[in-house]
């Protein structure tokens, strides 16, 4: 399967919108799941600084430029917060 960024490129707007909602309900799942505690959110990042996809080379977003996942487009400070939260690569241990 094509990361998402290959994704969106080839979406017409119905495919971006549906796109959009799925992942807005995926965020607010992860996020009612609760914090995880400090440590397994350091690992989790250290994790991420240290993988290929961390970084989102085509954003034009400073951010997502330089802590974004290029595989799920997800901030990775936020993501790595909560106890639901997945990495798409199933790189994390927890
Ligand atoms: S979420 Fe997973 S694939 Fe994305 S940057 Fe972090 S470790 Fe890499």
């Amino acid at each position: 399967m094509p990361w998402i960024g290959e994704r969106i490129a080839q979406m017409n707007q119905y495919e971006w919108l549906l796109e959009k909602t799925y992942r807005i309900k995926e965020f607010g799942v992860a996020i009612i799941s609760g914090f995880v505690p400090d440590d397994i959110a350091e690992a989790r990042y250290n994790v991420c600084k240290e993988c290929e996809h961390y970084g989102i080379e085509s954003s034009g977003n400073k951010l997502m430029f330089e802590r974004g996942c290029e595989i799920c487009y997800c901030y990775l400070p936020a993501k790595v917060l909560f106890k639901d939260s997945k990495c798409p690569k199933d790189f994390w241990k927890k």
